[in-house]
Formats: C-alpha cells, sequence, structure tokens
C-alpha cells in the first residue's frame, strides 16, 4: 500500500484542457496547492483517484484590475501571494491580512485562495473576508461559465455547490464592495501559529461622515460554513460608532449565529468570542477608515 493512492497525475495545460480531463474521468480530482488533497489521499479518502493538476496555469494565478474597477483574482493564486499583492494591499488589505494568518510560512506558499474555497470548510481564512467584499466566483464547467456570490456557494460542511467537472476559475470583488470601505479581520486559534481557526471574524465598514453607511461582517466557525449576520449589519446601518452600539452590534451578532461545541471550544465560549472578536473588529475597521468612535 503506498502513502498516497493515487492512479494518475496529469498536468493541464489549459483551463479547458483540465475540464475535460475531470469531464472524461468520474475518479478525477482537481488538485491545485494540494494541501488538502494530499491530506484526504493519504487519509485513504480519494483511494485510487486521478489527480488533474491546475498548479501551473498562468490564467488561473496572479490578480488584476479591470477598467471598470473590479479586482479579479485567480484562484490559484497562494496565501502568501495574496498578502503582498499590491493591488490587494490597496484596495481590501483586510483580505490580504486574513490570508497572511493561515498555517505558516511554508503552507503561505503552497496553499491557494482557490483551494481554501472549494474545500467547503468553515474554518477557511480567507472566507470571512471574502463574504465581506461580496466576492462573486466565476465557476467554469463543459457548457460554460456561471457566477455566483461566495455566500451561496457553500452547501454544508465541507461542500460547495460546485459540480464535478466545474473549476473555480476567477474570485472578482467589484469596486463598489470596496472602495470607500475599510477593515478588519481576527483569527481566534489556540495557538499562535500553524492553528485552525476556532473562530475568525471579518468586518468591513464605510462611514458616512461620523455614521456608518454599511456595515457588514462574517464569521468562520461560527456555523456549519461561514456566514454573514444581515441582522448585526442592520443594527448598525447610520448610527453613530459609539461604545455601546460597539457591544449591541456583539450582541446581535451572538444572536444571529448558532455555534456549536467541539474539542477546540464549547458553544459558549464561541459565543463569547462572537460578541468580542465583531465588537473589536468593527472598532479596528472604523479606525483603519480614519472614524473614531465617540
Ligand atoms: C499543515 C496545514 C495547516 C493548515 N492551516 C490552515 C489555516 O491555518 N487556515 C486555513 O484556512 N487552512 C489551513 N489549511 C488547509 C489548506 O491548506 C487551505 O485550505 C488551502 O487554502 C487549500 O489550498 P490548496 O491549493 O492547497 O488546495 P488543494 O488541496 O489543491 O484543493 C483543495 C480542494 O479544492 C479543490 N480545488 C482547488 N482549487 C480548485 C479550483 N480552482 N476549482 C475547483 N476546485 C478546486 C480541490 O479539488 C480540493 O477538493 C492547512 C492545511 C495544512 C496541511
Amino acid at each position: 500500500l503506498s502513502l498516497f493512492d493515487f492512479q494518475n497525475y496529469t498536468r493541464a495545460t489549459s483551463v479547458q484542457h483540465a475540464i475535460s480531463l475531470l469531464e472524461q474521468d468520474e475518479k478525477a480530482v482537481a488538485i491545485s496547492g494540494g494541501s488538502d488533497v494530499l491530506i484526504r489521499i493519504r487519509e485513504g479518502k480519494l483511494s485510487g483517484c486521478s489527480l488533474v493538476s491546475i498548479h501551473g496555469l498562468a490564467e488561473l494565478q496572479g490578480v488584476s484590475r479591470e477598467p471598470d474597477g473590479t479586482v479579479v483574482i485567480g484562484p490559484c493564486t497562494t496565501f502568501a501571494d495574496m498578502a503582498a499583492h499590491p493591488i490587494v494591499r490597496e484596495s481590501f488589505p483586510t483580505l490580504g491580512y486574513a490570508c497572511d494568518q493561515a498555517g505558516c510560512p511554508q503552507l503561505r506558499h503552497v496553499g491557494t485562495i482557490g483551494g481554501n474555497l472549494c474545500n467547503g470548510a468553515t474554518s477557511a481564512d480567507s472566507a470571512p473576508a471574502l463574504l465581506t467584499l461580496n466576492a462573486m466566483l466565476i465557476l467554469q464547467g463543459p457548457h460554460g461559465q456561471r457566477s455566483v456570490h461566495v455566500k451561496d456557494f457553500y452547501a454544508g460542511p465541507g461542500k460547495v455547490h460546485l459540480a464535478r467537472s466545474e473549476l473555480l476559475v476567477q474570485i472578482r470583488v467589484a469596486r463598489v464592495d470596496y472602495q470607500g470601505y475599510s477593515g478588519h479581520a481576527i483569527k481566534y486559534a489556540v495557538r499562535a501559529a500553524m492553528d485552525i481557526a476556532t473562530l475568525s471574524c471579518a468586518v468591513h465598514v464605510k462611514m458616512d461622515g461620523q455614521r456608518i453607511a454599511d456595515a457588514r461582517v462574517a464569521f468562520g466557525v461560527a456555523a456549519p460554513t461561514p456566514i454573514r449576520c444581515p441582522g448585526a449589519e442592520k443594527a448598525v446601518e447610520g448610527e453613530i460608532p459609539t461604545e455601546g452600539l460597539l457591544s449591541r452590534f456583539g450582541e446581535m451578532a451572538a444572536a444571529d449565529t448558532n455555534p456549536r461545541s467541539s474539542w477546540r471550544a464549547s458553544k459558549e465560549f464561541r459565543l463569547q468570542l462572537i460578541r468580542e472578536l465583531s465588537s473589536r473588529a468593527l472598532r479596528t475597521a472604523i479606525e483603519n477608515g480614519g472614524g473614531v468612535i465617540v
């Protein structure tokens, strides 16, 4: 028995090639950085699969900006390249910062943002920031492309709405979803490095003078999938940020979520983290945009 039980490994030469390889062989699995796939193979969960590597495809890598300001992220961009990219740093540094929280330096040079979404983990470090940016995902299959909001991509724990022969080919953030917004992300993990989040939170906020024009908050590990909290968002819209408002935001977020107990943390501790991290993230997001808490 080999340590990695797979039948074939093919390097796709284009997105189209990768899709046709996935379509032809029902045991074929796409591999990007491989930091999840290889672990699943070693655990015997994908035994006998064929690997279709999309790793080297230039068309799936890097970050660019279109003339209308939409930022296009290639799904094979690594966490490290996300964190360092000038367009990410300028347009939505909170997403780069969130990517910089994953694993350790080695992992950040291997793991990709597309793999982070497609594995469907509620703990995915990039997911809360992408949710608060209203990221749109472009999926391509044998019959063409479709687009889906990141919040509608998740189907359940470890499950996403991706057909077997479909690939995530772009992550898009429109200018209206980042211009004028400031943000902050917090990952709470038991250890500072190489640990999956016990709970994570991202906030993006847009101010109109002293008032909050729009606030968006999302969590990882607060539910079976990463989620936004519309109740908390509505509760602060149009308000002047005060200490009381920050606590109310945390309370509303806790009321909006239903975390579970796991070996990492109890439900009660997670609820406390939801209250605390959301109100801290909102505070820092406002301050990062030059706003003040009165
Ligand atoms: C030691 C270690 C530590 C880790 N720490 C963290 C952490 O702190 N935070 C965190 O969020 N994650 C962590 N992870 C999980 C993992 O590294 C990340 O989720 C990473 O982003 C996965 O990316 P990848 O390119 O390696 O995915 P892969 O293993 O290549 O793929 C993952 C899944 O996505 C599918 N896939 C990949 N790209 C595409 C695409 N473009 N289209 C369609 N399907 C695709 C694959 O078929 C597979 O099902 C850790 C993993 C390890 C091994």
